[in-house]
């Protein structure tokens, strides 16, 4: 007999009607031959009113009792929703996340999962009953109550699909499933059929929405597929796998972050450790640091620039105020006024010129670039706020995101059920053991030693300057790897690329024609750089993922030359001298982290 989880979000279950419908489907799953479990959010902006309450009385509640609150409101729907079942004339049992055996740690408001107990919930299914969980809840072990976050009734339900080895979980929302980017931001958004994890996890951390990221990080880990749906039309949504939907494809979906805001830091001293004495105190404050870039320092002192959520800025800048000033740098500019469009791709991986094609897009939206980061799978630059919707629509278009592709998969779900669970390591151990079940998983830390990077400074910052030197070095044969601009001045920044080292001698070439061209600007190179990077589950929900590597490196003396973030993945170039020792470092920190 197959097992499936569903889930309804706060939306699906807002009122009695709504409960009533979602308990029809659960039914209709069990007399399709199934066990159900379904896991439900609090009703409508149930937990949004809680908060506020909670607010009026205290404006800082203690985490604690704000847990205990939050959590009420789960427990009102799934009381509701067993007593739909019923009147249906089935047989359901509501549980709340303590009696599910949800354990989790005790970080209140934000607690992670480190176990579930499946005893009971497959008794209550073997008498027959539908069995409805309560989602975003758990506890501690002192029985406190604990709450996983914003959102946290996905991974409820993720989880659960992976602990009960569930064909699929369905998450039933308000939108038809996952679309190549929002289309209430653009309506020529496209409904895809299918989208691989990684995608996901990029797009999903990028506030693409759908879903919480951290369910997504768990499919991933498990091997769920994840099929998101409309709870209020009949609409086939889409599935979340391990590939994408048409292999291939150089992109797959865009996404915008609208508020975010930008501090740039000039004149710090290149030596190692800088960068870990600057974000460590973020961490501690909590405060996520998103995009960070470094280029190749010139005269000695480096550049760092970096995006934070735009209402952090004052928060940061508290921060880093003192700390910037005792390395004898200055913050040379911030800005709350961008926003970062992102393109994801699991195809851009084995293409080139991905990134030309997407600056060029943008250049002749006449849109300026402020920073650059790419990853294996994303290219993410930083905008003005006013042009970041022009900006997001020029990729989508020119990636023709809008059409379907000729190679998509065809029936998508057909793979349900079909879906082999590759037993990991992760999977068989910590399964027996109980714990650590949404710890940070580190799947492969990489040493590329082929590289070489080259640093045009001083560029003019006028839209266009990006695609120009791209296609430049494309026209040449020249290969880049990845790319990296950080922010000097409203005047000009510097963009940093990395190549394969027998390459120098052309990209020197095109460079000096460029430097001609845009008088002011001029070249470092280095000849031989070694780029680590970490990449893996969990990453980016782990704040202080980055901060890690940069201590392991410090405390190896070894000096970072280049800086570059992604969700899923931080890379980071060293000389390449100092290449092994500081893969030996990472390993000796992470090891624990890895499967
Ligand atoms: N009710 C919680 C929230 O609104 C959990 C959830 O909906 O997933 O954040
Ligand atoms: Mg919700």
């Amino acid at each position: 007999m197959g097992l499936v989880v569903q889930k309804f979000g706060g939306t699906s279950v807002a009122d009695c009607e709504k409960i009533l419908a979602a308990a029809r489907k659960a039914v209709r799953a069990q007399q399709e031959g199934n066990h159900v479990v379904v896991v439900v959010s609090a009703m409508g902006h149930n937990t949004d009113h809680l908060i506020e309450l909670a607010h009026k009385i205290n404006e800082q509640p203690p985490a604690r009792e704000m847990d205990m609150l939050l959590s009420t409101g789960e427990q009102v729907s799934v009381a509701l929703m067993a007593m739909a079942i019923d009147t249906l004339g089935f047989r359901a049992v509501s549980l709340t996340g303590a009696q599910l055996g949800i354990r989790t740690d005790s970080s209140h408001t934000k607690a992670r999962i480190k176990s579930i107990s499946t005893d009971r919930i497959k008794q209550l299914l073997e008498e027959g009953n539908i069995v409805i969980a309560a989602g975003f809840q758990g506890i501690d072990e002192y029985l406190n109550i604990t709450t996983l976050g914003r959102g946290g009734s996905d991974t409820t339900a993720v989880a659960l699909a992976a602990v009960l080895e569930a064909e699929a979980c369905e998450i039933y929302t308000d939108v038809d499933g996952v679309y190549t980017t929002d289309p209430r931001v653009l309506p020529e958004a496209r409904l895809t059929r299918q989208v691989s994890y990684d995608e996901m996890l990029e797009l999903a951390s990028l506030g693409a929405g759908v879903m919480h990221s951290r369910s997504i990080e768990f499919g991933k880990k498990f091997g769920v597929p994840i099929h998101v749906r409309n709870s209020q039309a009949d609409v086939a949504g889409s599935l979340i796998v391990n590939d994408p939907e048409a292999p291939g494809e150089a992109v797959s979906g865009a996404a915008l972050t609208r508020d975010e805001a930008r501090i740039s830091l000039t004149g710090l001293p290149d030596v190692p450790g800088v960068c870990y004495q600057l974000f460590a105190p973020l961490d501690e404050k909590k405060i996520t640091v998103d995009m960070i870039v470094q280029s190749p320092s010139a005269d000695g002192r480096a550049d760092v620039s970096f995006t934070i959520p735009r209402d952090e800025l004052k928060a940061t800048l508290r921060v880093i105020q003192p700390v910037v000033q005792s390395l004898g740098g200055t913050i040379s500019d911030c800005n709350d006024n961008v926003s970062k469009v992102s393109v994801v791709g699991l195809g851009m991986a084995h293409q080139v010129g991905v990134a030309t094609r997407m600056f060029q897009a943008l250049a002749r939206a006449e849109i300026n670039l402020q920073m650059i980061t790419t990853s294996e799978i994303k290219i993410s630059v930083l905008v003005d706020r006013a042009q970041s919707l022009r900006a997001l629509r020029a990729v989508h278009e020119e990636f023709g995101l809008h059409r379907m592709p000729d190679n998509a998969v065809q029936d998508p779900f057909a793979q349900i059920g079909k879906i082999k669970r590759q037993a990991s390591p992760v999977d068989v151990i910590q399964r027996l053991r109980g714990v650590e079940l949404e710890g940070l998983t580190v799947d492969n830390i990489g040493l590329d030693e082929t590289q070489a990077s080259m640093t045009l400074l001083h560029l003019p910052n006028y839209p266009g300057v990006a695609a120009e030197v791209f296609r430049e070095l494309a026209g040449n044969g020249v290969f880049v790897d990845m790319i990296v601009q950080t922010w000097n001045s409203a005047e000009c920044s510097d963009l940093t690329f990395t190549i394969p080292r027998d390459q120098m001698d052309a990209a020197r070439r095109v460079a000096k024609q460029l430097c001609e061209k845009f008088t002011g600007s001029r070249i470092r190179e280095m000849s031989a750089i070694a780029k680590l990077s970490v990449s893996g589950i969990g990453l980016r929900s782990h704040t202080g993922m980055a901060t890690g590597i940069f201590q392991a490196l410090r405390d190896a003396n070894i000096n970072l030359e280049i800086i570059n973030t992604s969700e899923v993945r931080i890379n980071v170039a060293v000389d390449a001298k100092d290449g092994a020792a500081a893969l030996a470092r990472l390993n000796e920190r992470f090891v624990g982290a890895m499967k």
